[in-house]
C-alpha cells in the first residue's frame, strides 16, 4: 500500500533585521532599533549562511524579518546610512538583492517580511518561489494593541494581493494569543474565501504560541494551546479548507506524530544549519530521526521545495526562480533525489 506523504522543506532561516514597526505582546524576536541587540544583517553575513545552506543541501532560503522596519523609531538613524551606502533605498530593495544572492547560491527564496504593499509584493514576486504572511487571527486582540500591521483587514488585503499576483502563498493561524474558538472558524473561512477566489494558498501553518525567554515583556495572560486544542483546530481546518491546502505544524514547537494522525500533512521548513530565530530555544528535530519515526508509522517523509508540488506542476512560482525550480524538482513536483 502506498504510504501517505508527509512533506517538509530543507531550509535556512535568514532574519534580515529584528527591527519591526509592531510590538506584538508575545514577540521574543523584535528589538527596538536603539537596543544593543538590534541588527540589520550585512550582505556578507547573509552570503555566509547561504553558502552553508548550499553545502548542507538545503533548497529554501527563508527570509523572515521585522515588518516595515523603516517605520520603527531610530531605524533610519542607526541603519539608514549603511543601507544607502550599500546602494538600497529601502529594506525591501535590499531583500530583493538578497533573494538574487540566494538564487546565485542555488537556494530558492521565500520572503516573509510582514505586511507588504502591492508594489512591494510585485517587486519580490518574480524572485520568490513562494511567499508568506501569517494571518494569525481575524480577531482584534489585546496582544496586537498599537500594531499597525496586525489590523486583520491589512493582512487579508496582502493575502488577496498575493492571489492577484499568483504567488504561491503560505499563511497560518497563531493559537493561544487571546483569540477564541469562534475566531479560529472566522479566520479559516477568510483564508478559504481568498483561496476560492485566487487558488494560491499552498499551506496553512497551525502554530501553537510558545513562550520564549526573548520576550521583552513576558506575557502572563496568554496561554499556549493544549494538544486537545490543536487536534480540535486540525479537525476544524479540515472541515473548512479544501484539501489542496497543506496543513502544517512546526515540529520544533509540538510533537507532530499524533497530529499527523488527525490530518497534518506537512512539517514546514526544517533547518540543519540555522536556528528558529523566532523561537530560538525550540531546536529543530533531526530530519533523519523524523524520517525513521514517520516511516515506522507508515508515512513517507518526503522533501519538497518551498513551493509545493501542486504549484511546481502548474509552473506557478516566481519567473526568475524557474530555472532553479526545474533543476531541483522531480516529475511529481517534489525534490529530486
Ligand atoms: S511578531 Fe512579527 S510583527 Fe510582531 S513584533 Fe515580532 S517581528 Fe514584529
Amino acid at each position: 500500500m502506498k504510504k501517505r506523504p508527509i512533506t517538509y522543506s530543507k531550509n535556512i532561516f535568514i532574519p534580515v533585521t529584528n527591527v519591526c514597526r509592531n510590538k506584538c505582546a508575545y514577540c521574543g524576536f523584535r528589538r527596538p532599533a536603539e537596543h544593543k541587540d538590534a541588527f540589520l544583517m550585512t550582505e556578507e553575513e547573509v552570503a555566509a549562511i547561504l553558502k552553508k545552506g548550499a553545502e548542507a543541501g538545503c533548497t529554501e532560503a527563508m527570509f523572515a524579518f521585522g515588518e516595515s522596519p523603516e517605520e520603527a523609531p531610530a531605524f533610519a538613524g542607526k541603519f539608514g546610512k549603511r543601507l544607502k551606502d550599500a546602494g538600497f533605498d529601502t529594506v525591501i530593495d535590499y531583500a530583493a538583492h538578497l533573494c538574487r544572492l540566494a538564487l546565485e547560491h542555488g537556494l530558492l527564496p521565500h520572503v516573509n517580511g510582514g505586511v507588504l504593499s502591492f508594489e512591494e509584493l510585485k517587486k519580490l514576486a518574480p524572485l520568490n518561489a513562494s511567499m508568506g504572511l501569517m494571518l494569525e487571527t481575524t480577531a482584534e486582540i489585546q496582544a496586537h494593541k498599537d500594531c499597525t500591521g496586525k489590523i486583520p483587514a491589512a493582512r487579508l488585503k496582502m493575502i488577496e494581493n498575493a492571489g492577484k499576483l499568483k504567488i504561491p502563498f503560505t499563511t497560518g493561524l497563531l493559537i493561544g494569543i487571546g483569540e477564541t474558538r469562534n475566531d479560529w472558524t472566522e479566520s479559516l473561512f477568510a483564508i478559504q474565501k481568498l483561496h476560492g477566489k485566487y487558488g494560491h494558498i499552498q499551506e496553512i501553518i497551525l502554530q501553537n504560541y510558545t513562550p520564549n525567554s526573548g520576550q521583552e515583556n513576558p506575557v502572563r495572560d496568554l496561554k499556549p494551546p493544549s494538544k486537545t486544542d490543536m487536534i480540535d483546530l486540525i479537525l476544524l481546518t479540515k472541515s473548512i479548507l479544501t484539501p489542496d491546502i497543506s496543513i502544517q505544524v512546526a515540529p520544533n514547537l509540538i510533537p507532530p506524530l499524533e497530529l499527523i494522525q488527525y490530518g497534518v500533512t506537512d512539517l514546514g521548513g526544517i533547518s540543519p544549519v540555522t536556528i528558529d530565530f523566532i523561537n530560538p530555544e525550540a531546536e529543530w528535530p533531526k530530519i533523519e530521526e523524523l524520517k525513521t519515526l514517520l516511516n515506522s508509522k507508515g508515512y513517507e517523509f518526503k522533501e519538497r521545495l518551498p513551493v509545493h508540488p501542486l504549484y511546481v506542476k502548474k509552473e506557478q512560482y516566481g519567473s526568475e526562480t524557474k530555472r532553479l525550480v526545474m533543476k531541483l524538482a522531480d516529475a511529481d513536483g517534489y525534490r529530486k533525489n
